[in-house]
């Protein structure tokens, strides 16, 4: 029961799907789709990786596409979203699923010009994909009407929350409409967000998809022990393997990324770091090198990794445990991305082991020690030694993407100019002739 086809959905959509080779739901999306189109706030615990995206944008797609289009695109659906580069993947998301559609989208985010964003808020939109900031900077300054707003969508507002937008988020829900479908989305539960939610959420659902599911039967996870001065070396033997397609590496530090960049690239294995210091252009640039397969090797700190969504990340390296446990389930989900398997490897040193103890607690099972190789050491398997402190490379979470306030615009690859961020999913451009749209159910 957990086909496409159970849902109902209008042709266009359908056929949308189908093009983009989604076999059947995905647990979210089996258990937030149906509330959503009967038209229920939801509240739902899941992360990145988990197909979430489609769980919000097929609805609104769904509604926005069944609707009597109005003269003029109005904004009917927001989705509020913390980093640049999540809402570039939700609008590339939205062209996909809307592409037999004569529906508008745009993605806004600050750190670029607003010129052509404005441009485009001023011919008309139906979906705003936005970041906080600059979608209060350009609502301040009139060029944005929410005033007919009938489905919003917070996403990641655990992301939101750490990230310091709580009185943005405040700020957006005084100027929407009373009337309206709210879905939030958290990666974890909080207290926070609960309250947050109870704030806006109308009898919600509850949905969430088990955590330990997604990570522990997907990705096959081991554990490597190695002395703090053999790591760059076992990454080097490890990323030389053929089986090795593309990788994801984490540190807990940009410093420590550009330093294991720049270790690889010397051994001859080209990598590109991302992290809150790289300019945006330089993290957009690595990122869909990464995503065309260019380039094999990302180095991340954990923030900037929020929202990669990129298919078929062979492997996910640790090459330092995170110091929060929540983040190594993050960053495992890269790898084994919606049902496709992936492998996970830890990198444990004498000072890691309470860090590797967290996170086995978090997940609810012990990882599969691998000493089959030149650098183990008992030493590292052994040792009781305390992490080091705070200020010495620890507590990254900062470090990554920083506020993300600014943005600098992904293009995608021969999307020719714009800057705004956006399009006409179905490009052409053509009229704009809105008409009423047949609710052609397949
Ligand atoms: P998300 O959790 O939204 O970041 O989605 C993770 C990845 O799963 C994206 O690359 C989607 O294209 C993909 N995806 C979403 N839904 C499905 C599905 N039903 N079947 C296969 N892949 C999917």
């Amino acid at each position: 029961m957990n086909s496409f086809e159970s849902l109902g959905l209008i042709e266009p959509l359908q056929r949308a799907i189908a093009d983009a080779n989604y076999e059947s739901m995905t647990p979210i999306q089996a258990k937030a789709i149906p509330p959503l189109l009967e038209g229920n706030d939801v509240l739902g615990c899941a992360q990145t990786g988990t197909g979430k995206t489609a769980a919000f944008l097929l609805p609104i797609i769904e509604k926005l596409g069944s609707e009597e289009l109005p003269d003029k695109p109005v904004i009917r659906a927001l989705v509020l979203t913390p980093t640049r580069e999540l809402a570039a993947q939700i609008g590339d998301s939205f062209e996909t699923y809307a592409k037999y559609l004569d529906l508008h989208y745009q993605v806004i985010f600050g750190g670029v010009s607003q010129k052509p964003q404005v441009s485009s808020l001023r011919k008309g939109l139906d979906v705003l994909v936005a970041t906080p900031g600059r979608l209060l900077d350009l609502h301040n300054q009139g060029h944005v009407d929410l005033s007919e707003v009938s489905f919003f969508v917070l996403d990641e507002a655990d992301r939101m929350l750490d990230m310091g937008f709580i009185h943005d988020i405040r700020k957006v829900l005084a100027v929407l409409p009373k009337r309206r479908q709210n879905l939030l989305f958290s990666a974890t539960m909080p207290d926070s967000i609960v309250k947050l939610a109870s704030g806006f959420l109308y009898e919600p659902i509850r949905v969430e998809v088990d955590p330990q599911s997604t990570t522990v039967e997907r990705i096959s996870q081991t554990v490597m022990y190695v002395d703090k001065s053999d790591k760059r070396r076992l990454l080097v033997d490890m990323l030389s393997r053929p089986e090795v397609e593309s990788a994801i590496v984490f540190t807990r530090t940009k410093h420590g990324a550009n330093r294991v960049t720049k270790e690889l690239s010397k051994a001859g294995i080209e990598a590109a770091a991302i992290h809150g210091n790289k300019s945006q252009g330089a993290r957009l640039r690595a990122l869909s090198g990464f995503k065309s397969g260019d380039l094999r090797v990302l180095v991340a700190t954990d923030i900037a990794s929020r929202g990669i969504d990129v298919d078929g990340v062979s492997h996910v390296f640790n090459f330092e445990l995170p110091n929060i446990p929540e983040s190594y389930v993050h960053r495992i989900g890269r790898t084994g991305r919606a049902g496709r398997e992936g492998i996970a490897i830890a990198f444990c040193d004498d000072t890691e082991n309470s860090y590797l103890r967290d996170i086995e607690k978090l997940i609810g099972q012990r990882l599969e020690i691998d000493s089959q190789h030149e650098w183990h050491s008992e030493r590292a398997r052994t040792s009781t030694e305390p992490p080091p402190k705070r200020g010495q490379g620890q507590g990254n979470r900062g470090g990554g993407g920083g506020g993300n306030r600014g943005g600098g615009r992904r293009k995608k690859p021969g999307s020719g100019g714009g800057g705004g961020g956006g399009g006409r999913p179905g490009g052409g451009g053509g009229s704009r002739g809105r008409r009423r749209r047949s609710r052609n159910r397949g």
